[in-house]
């Protein structure tokens, strides 16, 4: 072969060779393209899917975050309606049991009486009870108060015996009958004039009530002059409103003669008041003391 043609020849091998490569790179390169092309897309819908999806998870998230706001918020409303329901329920048994109490109460319990306006004379009260005749100053006669008064005045009692305070009853509940018959004796002794004065007529509504009470000493006795110098009126000035009794006619008011020895029960928180206000049930309004009614027995 000669040189022309062995070079010819190596030229064709060459170029050949060549275009060989040079396919097989543009070829590669083009499949290389294509996965990366594919891949991209890929990479990209799964992106899109992915937002979408995280998209809608917190649009769902939002929604339960609402559904859960809003079941809280109804759950807080049923909580307040039940709660108000039961404080109307408690409201009303409360009002039930006021009403009850009333309905049981005697409303002459708390009644102002006065030289005008006096119990029936037919009134005899419910449920009397005699007071030990420890505490009776005339220990051959029965004195009596009714049994809602009497533990009070046991009370009462006890407590000015510890205090060395020799408190006696000279009389509790009288009827109307014994109230007529004392009447006759202090007009006999008093005459008519002086005895419609005192005690004939004041406190004679009250002591038919059954909750009033005469106190005595044994030092003073009866009928009781002198009585507001012992230091058992003082110690009654000074307690005997803790036990629910008040004075009815202390010194100086305006309806009756003063009465130290003559106390009254109208309940522990009325007494209270009525000693701190320095007043008597006499100074009060009748509407006023009515509402102590249903806590009388308390
Ligand atoms: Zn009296």
């Amino acid at each position: 072969m000669n040189v022309a043609l062995r070079h010819g020849v190596m030229n064709w091998v060459f170029y050949s060779l060549l275009a060989t490569g040079i396919v097989a790179a543009l070829s590669y390169g083009g499949y290389s393209y294509y996965l990366l092309k594919n891949s991209h897309d890929i990479l990209e819908t799964s992106n899109a899917d992915l937002q979408y999806g995280i998209l809608e998870l917190s649009d769902k998230l939002k929604a339960s975050e609402d559904l859960n706001g809003y079941l809280t918020k109804l759950i807080l409303e049923v909580q307040q309606e039940n709660e108000e329901f039961g404080e109307q329920v408690e409201g009303l048994s409360s009002t039930v049991r006021t009403l009850d109490k009333l309905a049981h109460t005697d409303k002459e319990l708390l009644e102002k009486y006065s030289s005008v306006y006096f119990l029936n004379e037919n009134y005899v009260p419910k449920n009397l009870r005699p007071i030990n005749a420890t505490y009776v100053y005339n220990t051959k006669e029965q004195e009596q108060v009714i049994d809602a008064v009497l533990p009070h005045l046991v009370d009462l009692l006890q407590e000015a015996a510890s205090d060395r305070v020799s408190l006696r009853v000279l009389s509790g509940y009288r009827s109307y009958g014994e109230q007529s018959a004392l009447k006759s004796t202090y007009k006999v002794t008093y005459g008519a004039g002086s005895a419609n004065s005192f005690s004939a007529d004041q406190g004679y509504s009250e002591h038919q009530l059954g909750t009033a009470v005469d106190f005595t000493t044994p030092s003073v006795g009866a009928p009781l002059s002198g009585f507001d110098k012992t230091p058992e009126y003082i110690w009654l000035t000074t307690h005997a409103h803790l036990y629910g009794f008040s004075l009815s006619y202390p010194k100086g008011n305006t309806h009756f003669v003063f009465e130290p020895w003559h106390w009254r029960f109208v309940g522990i928180s009325l007494a209270k008041r009525l000693h701190n206000e320095n007043k008597t049930l006499y100074d009060l309004d009748q509407r006023d003391i009515d509402t102590y009614l249903a806590g009388f027995l308390d």
